[in-house]
């Protein structure tokens, strides 16, 4: 029960401008596929145009190596299902919202019957099959909206921002279910999020746009860990954009000399003008007694700000560079970390991800990125 996609020579065009333009995409089938970028890059464009959707201006689509014809379009619509941000109920009762689309293929009553019962039940919302559609929770009625895609029984499945603008715990609630849902059926699965963390739960691979261009395909973790831009990699919360010449010399890890004067050791084989990339989260921040290690980077430096982030801290270390790291409760509650504070950020040269400095913003600009 799942195809797969291929995009080739794709542009699609809106109020006269070009707003997408990719030259190739192709979705495995069974494949759960991120799109990932700042508003306006063109994540919903391509969507559209994966969903049949938004006719493009040039370019096609493959269902299973299969062009598709647009004069033929609505035969494979009905095998798509779209899940959009804003949940579209009808004015009825939620056993009839999930049931208007089999009723309009005509199955029988019975298998109706079943179908729905089966899809309410897998998305927990068996006891408002009775309730009006439109009077229900935020969670409640995306619930609703994905047992109306789901109940269809698609080949693939398309969800634009499906939680977006509900709680944390409402959407970290959904995103389970949801992940859960799309490895039983094993169905094809778009989905458009801005928020990168939602990707390493959901995706199996990412496309991250800007721009109205495919700018990087990978696994979320070749995404958040090695970005291909600088603005790419500040999206995905890279806080740490240190400007710098690298020397890579032998095979080892290769020694970056950071604007300031500061040498860090990085990962990435790679020569001249950089920007090295380095997550909060890769930085251990200790007292300043334990350390030298010289396989590590452990760079001294001073506490400048501690700011609360979703259950963690936000440490601002003055090091030479300013280094963002994030640091838990505990450690801040035992009082190691304090501003003015003196101590070791320590992280390994994997951590530190170089890209080519001509392949961002200019030097000037590529400072600290602040979210
Ligand atoms: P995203 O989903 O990544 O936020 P969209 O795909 O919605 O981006 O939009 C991509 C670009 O197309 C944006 O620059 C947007 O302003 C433009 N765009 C979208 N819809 C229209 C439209 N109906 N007319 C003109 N421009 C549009
Ligand atoms: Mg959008």
């Amino acid at each position: 029960m799942s195809i797969s996609i291929r995009a080739e020579g794709l542009r699609v065009v809106k109020g006269g401008r070009q707003v997408l333009a990719v030259d190739r995409l192709t979705l495995g089938r069974g494949e759960v596929w991120g799109l990932i970028g700042p508003n306006g890059a063109g994540k919903s464009t391509l969507l559209q145009a994966l969903a049949l959707l938004e006719k493009p201006a040039a370019g096609a689509i493959y269902f299973d190596g299969q062009r598709v014809d647009y004069r033929q379009a609505l035969s494979w619509r009905r095998q798509l299902a779209v899940v959009f941000q804003e949940p579209l109920l009808l004015d009825t009762t939620v056993f009839n919202n999930v049931a208007m689309g089999l009723r309009f293929r005509g199955l029988a009553r019975a298998a109706i019957k079943e179908r729905v019962e089966h899809w309410l039940a897998a998305l927990q919302i068996s006891h408002l099959a009775e309730r009006p559609a439109r009077r229900l929770s935020g969670g409640e009625s995306r619930r609703v909206s994905l047992a109306r895609a789901f109940v269809l029984e698609p080949q693939v499945l398309f969800l634009d921002e499906p939680f977006a603008a509900l709680d944390a715990p409402t959407r970290g609630a959904l995103l389970e279910d949801l992940q859960a849902l799309l490895r039983s059926t094993g169905i094809t699965a778009v989905f458009v999020t801005h928020d990168f963390t939602e990707l390493p739960l959901l995706a199996d691979r990412v496309a991250a746009l800007q721009g109205g261009r495919v700018v990087q395909t990978g696994r979320p973790e070749d995404i958040l860990w090695q970005p291909a831009s600088v603005e790419l990699a500040s999206f995905v919360g890279v806080t740490n954009l240190l400007p710098g010449e690298a020397f890579p010399n032998g095979s080892g890890p290769v020694p970056v000399r950071l604007q300031g004067g500061v040498t860090i050791l990085a990962g990435t084989r790679l020569g001249g003008r950089v920007v090295a990339c380095l997550r909060p989260e890769e930085i251990l921040i200790s007292d300043g007694r334990t350390g030298g290690n010289s396989a590590v980077n452990s760079l001294r430096g001073r506490v400048t700000h501690i700011t609360p982030q979703g259950g963690q801290y936000r440490v601002e270390i003055d090091c030479g560079p300013s280094l963002v790291a994030l640091a838990g409760a505990t450690q801040l509650r035992l009082g190691a970390l304090r501003p003015g504070r003196e101590v070791l950020a320590t992280f390994p040269p994997e951590a530190v991800h170089l890209i080519p400095a001509q392949a961002s913003l200019p030097l000037a600009t590529a400072q600290v990125a602040r979210r």
